[in-house]
């Protein structure tokens, strides 16, 4: 990048736009599992649309691509700028614009931190139900635009299901206004849905529309012990009959998993004397009056063999408890060494046969490893981790990462599921995008690539193949 093009940016955002200091730059280009070391000696930080539009404006005409950044919490170094590229953080266009009781939509800017608007959301009587472990620091722009999933999917939905409009600026620097909170709206082509999961390839999202949904007057939050992943989702079916589909999260952990949280994270406690083989975390939410159902149901899964233990959380204090378990499983992974990483799903009815099968076919290839396999039953959606054994060497273990991700996704498309439910592509899942999807599609995402970013300015090397 030569100084003039430096001068031009710097200017687009004015004097405190900007950073060129490596000690502010460098958390930014390090991600949470320290897979991609990035490079970048600027890193714009615009506050306001007009800003980012001006931004990409002067990307565009000098072919300076640009990759955009908020949180930094994605898993698949999308997030990452390398050589030669400007870093574009979105971190202070953080305004909530407007929450709508009436309307139940909120309007908040791409560097939101999620969990700031749930408050908003809250203090408003209202649910912005979007929830994920990284909630904490993630933002709204990037859930948006990796499409993020979370613990509430099977209730409420992925991200693209709870936005109603967005606000995209254009590699070529136009603003595109489609932040209407309309709930139908058939005039033609959806256009706002080309940006979520897009990651930052096609434009860059700087505000949107989000769907809000009344605040349930009760949560019920329930820790299992079940038999087998069958049973848990015989006793998911009881629970959604019982309550009429009231289930907000249903997520499962094996008792490795548990043992590595117990090990691991601090404060945390088994709920049960006797270890099980699986956990279940079932939580249902709605008006007052839905505890009894739910405590009725559990009640005839425990006498028919569903679950072997439960214990329901009497106080928010208790609630937070169960959750930690579930919620410190990648941490406490990760406090045990090194593992092989896999997000992806199946049809619900198939989880069962695609672990044992998974399992089968990792330990051919690496037969002391440790699988743990957790996450969200409830969607199909599991996170197929392999634990490295206790006295693995770690460099070699972490080498077969591509190998033993072949056998895994080889598995789910046999199932006819996904190599990527909640984590994106990236940098991390290209070859996997040009294995796994048809050249049909493919040739279809690198038209619309093509035609919305002609330059190839836009978060390049990321997502779509070669
Ligand atoms: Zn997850």
């Amino acid at each position: 990048m030569n100084d003039e093009i430096v001068a031009r940016l710097r200017a687009a955002v004015g004097p405190r736009g900007f950073t060129e200091d490596p000690a502010e730059i460098a958390p930014h280009l390090e991600e949470w599992r320290s897979k991609y070391k990035g490079r970048a000696t600027l890193m714009l930080k615009p506050t306001t649309t007009a800003e980012v539009s001006a931004v990409l404006a002067i990307c565009n005409e000098t072919r300076t691509p640009v990759v955009p950044q908020a949180g930094n919490t994605g898993l698949v170094g999308g997030q990452i700028p390398f050589e030669g590229e400007v870093l574009l953080s979105l971190s202070r266009l953080n305004r909530i614009r407007a929450v709508d009781a009436a309307d139940a939509s909120m309007i908040a800017e791409a560097g939101v931190i999620l969990a700031t608007a749930q408050c908003a959301a809250n203090d408003s009587g209202l649910l912005l139900p979007l929830s994920l472990a990284a909630e904490g620091s993630c933002t709204i722009g990037g859930t948006i635009s990796t499409n993020a999933g979370g613990v509430n999917v099977l209730r409420y939905g992925m991200a693209r299901e709870q936005i109603l409009g967005l606000e995209v600026v254009l590699a070529d620097g136009r603003v595109l206004d489609l932040l209407r909170t309309l709930r139908k709206d058939n005039t033609g082509y959806d256009l706002k849905q080309l940006f979520i999961g897009a990651e930052g390839t096609l434009g860059i999202v700087t505000a949107a529309a989000l769907k809000l949904f009344p605040k349930p007057a009760t949560r019920c939050t329930a820790f299992l012990a079940v038999p087998d992943v069958n049973a848990a989702l015989t006793l998911l079916a009881r629970v959604q009959g019982a309550t009429g589909s009231l289930v907000n999260a249903f997520e499962i952990l094996p008792r490795i998993g548990m043992e590595f949280v117990l090990k691991h994270i601090a404060g945390t406690v088994d709920p049960f004397r006797t270890p099980a083989t699986w956990y279940v975390l079932c939580e249902a939410s709605g008006a007052a009056g839905v505890e009894a159902v739910f405590e009725a149901a559990l009640a005839t899964a425990l006498s028919d063999g569903l679950a072997s233990d439960a214990v329901i959380a009497s106080s928010e204090t208790q609630r937070a408890a169960l959750w930690k378990l579930r919620e410190s499983m990648s941490e406490a992974q990760k406090k045990e060494g090194p593992s092989l990483k896999h997000d992806v799903s199946v049809p619900v009815s198939a989880v069962a046969d695609f672990i044992a099968k998974s399992i089968a076919a990792v330990k051919v290839a690496l037969p002391s490893a440790r699988p743990v396999p957790f996450g969200h039953l409830g969607d199909g959606n599991i996170h197929f981790n392999i634990q490295a054994a206790k006295d693995a060497d770690m460099a070699s273990f972490l080498a077969r990462w591509d190998e033993i991700a072949r056998v895994v996704h080889d598995v789910v498309r046999d199932f006819g599921g996904s190599f990527s439910a909640e984590h994106g592509i990236g940098v991390m899942k290209r070859a996997d995008l040009a294995r796994y999807k048809s050249p049909v599609e493919l040739d279809l995402m690198r038209t619309l690539k093509g035609s919305l970013d002609p330059k190839n300015i836009l978060n390049p090397g990321k997502l779509v193949p070669e």
